[in-house]
């Protein structure tokens, strides 16, 4: 059976979601994107609204809805800024999502209740100065120290890295198998920002999502209980790769949310801008880029929802999310390209948010798997030289 209706419940979803965009995150936007700050209002307005756990169990102080919403729900973010959206991705797919998998119930009952009901905000910190797509290389090591672990390392384009109170952070506890890059040796903790030896700082001139929070932390013999050992020693790439599963999921469609707040400002502004006496929305070339963004939007949309499908199945969605991920970005990248076209010179002023769009698009081409990977990835199952097998743990099975 092929059903395309949403429920009345991804309906709520996406119109609260909508709502927060229009009244809390578009009329003051271009102010904080341009002061580089991450707008006050954004998350108590997200909590709230119950977005920042609403696909989390009610047991766990969620709303237990399901993986399609929290899509709609990046979709609508994201048309505001993609700062916002870059908070579910991060808060959500990145370290809630992840701990509801593969944590234990007291580690859930300390540092995922809270974060569902938004009490306290989760970042994810693999990225370091010398690594990010080529993971193994990673520096951070975490050595065993009676009850504690004995963290050291440095993480770079950490999202929420301030306003974060507790990282998922990746460490190697193997030193021999971190000299052979034996990826088995590597570990994930649960980090409290507030813990001696962790600081955290900004970075500075970024390109884009300069209205959020991206940021370093610094970890210097910080003293980590061995109760917050994530699961087991050893398993922690195996957890990092699917953490970044439910991430780029909500990259793939938030960048939807993005290509349609393109098309939205090139339709508008192509029935006010005359060039040859008429409207621009008359010169088919600008039909065309028009044309291009509804394309790739509704492509985009089909593939992003497919991974939702399967997650909400609890069948693993490693490969149809890379593709929704790459190609949702690939398209957001041209939409905000041509929309910046479509605008002519005032695309290129701040006066309209596409140089915005244009600017923001390209850092999810970077992020959660750069293009290149992505596109490896892609040939990769195409060639049979890689094939997803279920994994140990997954997503649990929800209820549309
Ligand atoms: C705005 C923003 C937010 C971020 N938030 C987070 C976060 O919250 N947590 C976190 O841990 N990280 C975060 N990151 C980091 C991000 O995940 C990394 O930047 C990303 O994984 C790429 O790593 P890199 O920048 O080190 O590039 P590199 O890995 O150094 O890659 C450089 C170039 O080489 C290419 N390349 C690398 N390897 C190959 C290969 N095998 N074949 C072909 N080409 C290759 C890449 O595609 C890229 O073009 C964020 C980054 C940005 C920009």
């Amino acid at each position: 059976m092929i059903d395309f209706s949403f429920t009345e419940n991804h309906q709520a979803v996406r119109d609260m979601a909508r709502e927060l965009a229009r009244k809390v995150i578009i009329p003051s936007i271009k102010d904080y994107d341009r002061a580089n700050k991450i707008n006050p209002e954004l998350l108590p307005a997200m909590k709230k609204a119950n977005l920042l756990g609403f696909c989390i169990p009610e047991k766990y102080g969620g709303l237990g809805m399901d993986y399609i919403s929290l899509g709609l729900a990046c979709e609508e973010l994201e048309y505001g800024d993609t700062s916002a959206r870059v908070v579910l991705s991060v808060h959500i797919g990145l370290y809630s999502l992840p701990v509801l998998t593969w944590a234990d119930e007291e580690q859930k009952e300390k540092y995922l209740i809270p974060v569902a009901t938004g009490e306290k905000i989760g970042a994810f910190g693999l990225t370091e100065p010398g690594a990010g797509s080529d993971v193994v290389g990673l520096q951070s090591t975490a050595v065993k120290d009676g009850d504690y672990y004995i963290l050291n390392g440095e993480k770079m384009w950490i999202s929420l890295a301030d306003t974060a109170d507790y990282h998922l952070a990746f460490a190697w506890t193997d030193l021999e198998k971190k000299k052979k890059r034996d990826h088995s040796g590597l570990s994930a903790f649960i980090v409290e920002k507030a813990y001696e030896g962790v600081t955290v700082g900004p970075i500075h001139g970024k390109l884009g999502v300069r209205a959020g929070d991206t940021g370093w932390i610094s970890y210097q013999d910080v003293r980590v209980p061995k109760e917050n050992l994530v699961y087991k020693e050893g398993q922690g790439f195996k957890i990092a790769m699917f953490c970044l599963d439910q991430g780029r999921y909500t990259v793939a469609a938030g960048s939807c949310g993005l290509i349609k707040a393109c098309r939205d400002a090139c339709v508008k502004y192509s029935f006010e801008r005359k060039t040859f006496t008429r409207n621009i929305a008359e010169h088919q070339l600008v039909k065309q880029m028009i044309a291009n963004m509804e394309a790739g939007y509704e492509y985009s949309t089909a593939l992003w929802l497919k991974a939702g499908w399967l997650k909400n199945q609890g069948i693993r969605s490693t490969r149809a999310t890379s593709l929704a991920k790459w190609i949702a970005c690939r398209e957001a990248e041209e939409a905000a390209a041509n929309a910046v076209q479509v605008f002519g010179a005032y695309g290129f002023s701040d006066e309209y948010p596409v140089e915005r769009f244009y600017r923001n698009a390209k850092g999810a081409s970077i992020y959660e798997g750069t293009r290149e990977i992505h596109t490896l990835m892609q040939a990769d199952y195409a060639l049979r030289l890689r094939k997803d097998t279920p994994l140990e743990r997954d997503l649990p099975e929800v209820e549309q």
